[in-house]
């Protein structure tokens, strides 16, 4: 309204010169915003041309434009006087303008990106262009994730498609010139990319078994790896891409047992089962077991196996002697209830030293054995499964003798990653308790 009033007065003040009969020129009009945007970009000469509207206001948020031969400029309070044109114009209008997701423009369009690209600032994100891959929105968690990775600069290069939703559970996804990211409510924004996205693909993306990716892509020691909500990706050079699904299925080599999952069947008996010393093993953990011992031994170290595959049976009268002797709640600290045992799948084995120092007690860290075992298990595919410090996560106390078998890749990995219990490399919820 401001405005309208003063082109009256400015209207008003010129008839009263001319009928005073006064051959000055008449005061100049004061320019709106957009009209010294305008000339500050050229006037007529400059990318717009010629007007081919007048000013219009009463756009959202008290806001004006004007056309020009080739575009326009954009006025708000709020933002100030921004030309649109070109492809990243035609973006804008297909999401509505001001009135969409974008808002108003906040600058003009910035020219001399990576391979000659642009991009034009909005209330609610940017819209950037390339020769090679069009103008395409940039907004919300998808947006800060591209920023964190470098935005064109970085691994993900350009966006090659707008944001596009609709995904299970509510998701969306943009793909890049080098991937794409991927956002859900619930996993929030995360990059996928290379060899470990092609493995992804090939599981059926976030339908598939793994679900959505809930960690970016970290590499380190010649690893890479990504979580999902179901399972982890890992990749090497040399191996390529490996899948590791969290399925409830005994027979997993990275099967998760804890006191939130029972096994699936719980009465699963693994096989074949192969005697590594009196206790059995899992062969594929049996196998890598042997090696373990006989290069401990070449190394001086008198380390002997004590307990490995417990049926479902054996569990369960085990268990009801630890009820007995020290109450469930101490019970439930130191021994799996029948079926949320992992030595019954064959893949955990007990080990002590000889003369039976600190056998199956905390200090046994401190021992040859112990101390050989944290340095060294990893080489032939065993993790200390309950380690110290994670009690609230695994649900058991420091047990440094009991070795699980998860195979050579991920236990390399769990490593170099720092990841030190299963729930953590497959991305599970900690299970301190029944
Ligand atoms: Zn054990």
């Amino acid at each position: 309204m401001r405005r309208v009033f003063a082109h009256l007065l400015v209207l008003l003040s010129a008839v009263l010169l001319v009928a005073g009969g006064l051959t000055t020129a008449p005061p100049a009009q004061a320019a709106t915003a957009i009209e010294t945007k305008y000339a500050e970009l050229g006037g007529s000469g400059g990318n717009l041309g010629a007007p081919t509207s007048a000013e219009v206001c009463g756009l959202r948020g008290g806001g004006c434009y004007r056309n020009y031969q080739r575009g326009a400029i954009v006025w708000s309070p709020a933002t100030g006087a921004h030309p649109s044109w070109g492809a990243i114009r035609e973006t804008w209008r297909s999401y509505g303008f001001e009135t969409g997701g974008l808002g108003y423009p906040t600058t003009g369009e910035i020219c001399g990106l990576r391979n000659a690209g642009c991009y034009q600032s909005f209330q609610g994100g940017a819209i950037v262009w390339s020769p090679a891959t069009g103008a395409r929105i940039s907004v919300g968690g998808i947006r800060t994730a591209w920023a964190a990775s470098g935005f064109e600069n970085g691994a993900l290069g350009y966006p090659t498609t707008n944001e596009v939703c609709g995904l299970r559970g509510g998701g969306c996804y943009q793909n890049y010139q080098g991937g794409a990211i991927i956002w859900s409510p619930a996993t929030g924004a995360r990059i996928s990319i290379g060899g470990i996205r092609a493995a992804w693909a090939a599981t059926g993306y976030e339908n598939g078994a793994l679900g959505y990716p809930v960690s970016n892509e970290s590499c380190s020691g010649g690893t890479c790896s990504q979580a999902y909500q179901r399972g982890r990706i890992s990749w090497t050079a040399a191996g390529g891409a490996r899948v590791f699904r969290d399925i409830d299925v005994a027979a997993s080599v990275v099967v998760v047992v804890n006191k939130r999952r029972q096994l699936n069947p719980a009465r699963h008996v693994p096989g074949p089962l192969v005697d590594v010393g009196g206790p059995l093993l899992r062969s594929d953990a049996a196998q890598q077991f042997s090696r373990l011992l006989a290069d401990a031994r070449a190394g001086g170290i008198a380390m002997v196996p004590v307990s490995g595959y417990r049926s479902y049976d054996t569990q369960a009268s085990l268990y009801a002697s630890y009820v007995d002797l020290y109450g469930q709640t101490a019970a439930d600290l130191i021994s799996a209830r029948p079926g949320f045992s992992e030595h019954q799948t064959g893949l955990a084995i007990d080990i002590g030293n000889a003369n039976g120092a600190c056998g199956l007690q905390e200090c046994f860290a401190g021992t040859p054995a112990g101390a050989w075992a944290a340095q060294n298990a990893w080489r032939y595919g065993f993790i200390v499964r309950y380690p110290q410090g994670q009690t609230p996560v695994t649900g058991y106390a420091y047990e440094p003798w009991h070795l699980r078998y998860v195979g050579p890749t991920v236990a390399s990995e769990m490593r170099t990653h720092g990841l030190r219990t299963l729930e953590q490399y497959m991305s599970l919820p900690a299970a301190p308790s029944y």
